[in-house]
């Protein structure tokens, strides 16, 4: 039986192009600078994004503790979103790694901050508080439901900043997808941030990597922080050829799977039993390649037995975000002549657990 895999887009296999270029990378040792495949992408990248200096990283979430760690001392404060990735999913590092406290605030449905809570998070010069040094923002937003934010709200936020000498940092695991969905070119993003990581191995279908990118010295300390971390790496432009590919190449077709995200959407929305989109999102806010939807507590199925039966019966595998609400993401891999099969396997579980 074919899977379609919607658990996330992080499941992504290499490309057949990427396996080529993986095949034949030229290497060296990274550590040392000598790798010429992970040199061309932190080029490549950082170009792309319009900063000096970029940086292979072997994670997002080792990406965004290093910027962390780069733009703030122990003792610090960081101003980022109660739904934010780095909040929620990156197992405190800032924290417990990096000694750094997180202020956070209140996600808007749309998933960004509000400016005023802003302006009141940041600390005055007071022997009893931890010093405010810089922002996390993300964009497209995960936990508010993939949604894209547009550049206009990251002028305001770099406006706070400035205003008050504090760093932002755009945890931009998905930038590519925001781009995409709001016809914005990335730099109108990235212009707004002193920092920026994205994600080569989500929509854009890299095995492993993310980039790090900001200013020369910004880059400097990075590299000594991920080295701190161990995330120094030896003949890595194996992986960083993939990175390559996943630049020239995956980038401009992201729409394909938003368009195909909406298709499920619309099919999920006929069925009896679900509620689409499933949780408190903003109407008007742009969507991305994840749909969330709720299971109607009136079907008599447990939340587990629902996922198990979508996989083992037609081998469509979705994620639960928490209790009845679960979401899919589109990507590279799940084709738009897929949809049929994932509307009938839904439709039939459905139909089978009654009432
Ligand atoms: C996936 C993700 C990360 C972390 O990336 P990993 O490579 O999985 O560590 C960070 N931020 C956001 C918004 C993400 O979606």
């Amino acid at each position: 039986m074919k899977k379609i895999d919607l658990r996330s887009d992080t499941v992504t296999r290499p490309t057949p192009a990427m396996w080529e270029a993986m095949m034949h990378a030229e290497l060296g040792d990274d550590v040392w600078g000598d790798d010429p495949t992970v040199n061309r992408l932190q080029e490549v990248a950082a170009e792309k994004l319009n900063k000096e200096a970029a940086l292979f990283m072997p994670s997002g979430t080792m990406a965004n503790l290093t910027a962390a760690m780069s733009h703030c001392q122990r003792g610090d404060e960081l101003i980022m979103g109660d739904k934010s990735h780095t909040f929620r999913w990156e197992a405190g590092g800032v924290a417990v790694a990096g000694g750094i406290q997180p202020h956070l605030l209140p996600n808007n449905p749309d998933g960004t901050l509000d400016l005023d809570a802003i302006r009141g998070a940041i600390r005055a010069d007071n022997i009893h508080f931890p010093r405010s040094h810089a922002i996390f923002l993300e964009n497209t937003h995960n936990n508010c439901g993939g949604v894209a934010i547009p550049p206009e709200y990251f002028a305001s936020v770099r406006e706070i900043a400035d205003q008050n000498g504090l760093m932002v940092h755009l945890d931009g695991a998905r930038i590519f997808n925001a781009c995409a969905a709001l016809k914005r070119p990335v730099t109108d993003f990235t212009q707004y941030a002193d920092s920026v990581m994205f994600c080569l191995s989500k929509g854009l279908c890299a095995p492993v990597g993310s980039i790090l990118a900001g200013s020369r010295d910004f880059i400097y300390r990075a590299k000594r922080t991920r080295k701190l971390l161990g995330g120094g790496m030896r003949q890595v432009g194996i992986l960083a050829a993939a990175g390559l590919i996943a630049l020239e190449q995956m980038v401009d077709r992201l729409v394909e799977d938003h368009t195909i995200a909406r298709t499920i959407e619309a099919e999920l929305t006929k069925l009896p039993g679900l509620q689409v989109p499933g949780m408190s999102m903003d109407p008007n806010a742009v969507r991305t390649n994840m749909v969330f939807f709720r299971l109607l507590d009136e079907v008599p199925i447990e939340a587990g037995d629902f996922i198990a039966r979508l996989e083992q019966e037609f081998g469509v595998q979705i994620g639960c975000v928490a209790g009845r609400l679960f979401r899919l993401v589109t990507h590279y891999w799940v084709k738009a002549e897929d949809v049929s099969m994932i509307s009938s396997a839904f439709r039939s579980v459905l139909e089978s657990a009654g009432p």
